[in-house]
């Protein structure tokens, strides 16, 4: 059995920073440099310089990844945290940025490109392979996968394969924990699945029943949360011990703030849903951070549904997703501080 070590030695929340490199079609200004991190995948890569108005603004994270790490080394720091869901923990991953930072390719990949696939993919794959390499000791595993998206606060089910008429009301999923922190949500589709391959077909089904509206589908994707759960179930049939973990895996709704989105009717609506979640999900992770008694994990439909995974012996990662695109500084820097504030 595999052990995380370092992860349990440092405690349970942590934060990695990954700057995304500029596109081909964006060019750097005469601003120059706004960024300083290492230039390699260092161990002691953890500070990120940010100048502003002459201003320096300095944060340090667990992990800085560089705009040239590829998603192989972004994986390899990953591997071991993925790697205790089959040991029997509840793990969350998040990815936190504005829209156009980098978080659909840090979990998901570029399409067409699979090299570059991202961590989802990576963690499957991984998770199937390790699988299969423990049946000699006696370890079976069961494996249900449901994805959802949260949108203005409301829950819509991913694998669902009755297609809801745009329009209509939709169906009130409602959730629940049981007393051994699992956690049920009314109606949800929850899929069995025996290869990576089985998750890959179901990541595209969920990849295109996300809220499409009249603007286009990027945008419309990046104004909701995301949300991949994995469900293990392990028992070792010669030694009858078992264990249950989850791997939930998040791509945050864009964290732009109002200004620039847009102030008006539905934008208006769907920002504040945004807002207010981000902002309890930065409440609940601080709480849990500090160890404080109070823990407002109702505060929001996401802290709810993954309350069991936060608390305890849980373990989570946010990765703060950065464009280095000097339009971009405002918000990088409110990105950076609502992540050095949850770290
Ligand atoms: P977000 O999901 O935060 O809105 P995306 O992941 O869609 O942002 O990234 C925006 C664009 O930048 C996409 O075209 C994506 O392929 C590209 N991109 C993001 N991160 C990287 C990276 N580390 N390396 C190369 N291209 C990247
Ligand atoms: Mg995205």
């Amino acid at each position: 059995k595999l052990h995380n070590t370092i992860l349990e030695l440092k405690g349970n929340i942590r934060v990695f920073c990954r700057v995304r490199p500029l596109l081909p079609d964006e060019s750097c200004s005469t601003e120059g440099k706004i960024f300083s991190y290492p230039t390699s995948m260092e161990a002691s890569g953890r500070a990120i310089d940010l100048a502003q108005n002459g201003q320096k603004h300095s944060f340090t994270f667990d992990k800085v990844f560089a705009p040239e790490s590829s998603q192989e080394e972004v994986f390899v720091e990953i591997s071991q945290l993925v790697q205790s869901a089959l040991d029997g923990y509840k793990v969350c991953i998040f990815a936190y940025g504005q829209t156009g930072s980098g978080k659909t390719y840090t979990m998901m990949g570029r399409p067409g490109h699979p090299e570059e696939k991202g961590l989802i993919p990576r963690s499957l794959e991984q998770i199937f392979q390790t699988k299969q390499s423990q049946q000699p000791q006696g370890w079976k595993y069961e494996m249900q996968v449901s994805m959802l998206e949260i949108y203005n606060e409301t829950i819509r089910d991913l694998l669902s394969t009755t297609r809801q008429e745009s329009g209509t009301p939709g169906k009130q999923y409602t959730i629940k924990h049981d007393a051994s922190g699992n956690t049920h949500v009314s109606d949800l589709t929850v899929v069995d699945v025996q290869s990576a391959r089985e998750v890959a077909f179901l990541l595209n089904q969920a990849a295109n029943s996300r809220s499409v509206g009249k603007t286009q589908m990027n945008e419309q994707s990046s104004r909701s949360h995301f949300v991949f759960t994995l469900r293990i179930y392990g028992v070792n049939e010669s030694t009858e011990q078992q264990v249950q973990g989850v791997l939930n895996l998040i791509d945050l709704a864009g964290s732009e703030r109002l200004s620039k989105s847009g102030s008006t009717g539905d934008r208006l609506k769907e920002t504040q849903a945004i807002n207010k979640s981000l902002s309890s999900l930065s409440d609940v992770i601080f709480a849990l951070a500090k160890k404080e008694d109070h823990v407002p994990f109702r505060n929001s439909k996401l802290t709810f549904l993954l309350q069991p995974c936060l608390g305890g012996d849980s373990k989570t990662l946010m990765f703060v997703n950065i464009s280095p695109e000097p339009s971009s500084l405002g918000e990088s820097l409110c990105s950076l501080r609502f992540a050095s504030r949850v770290n």
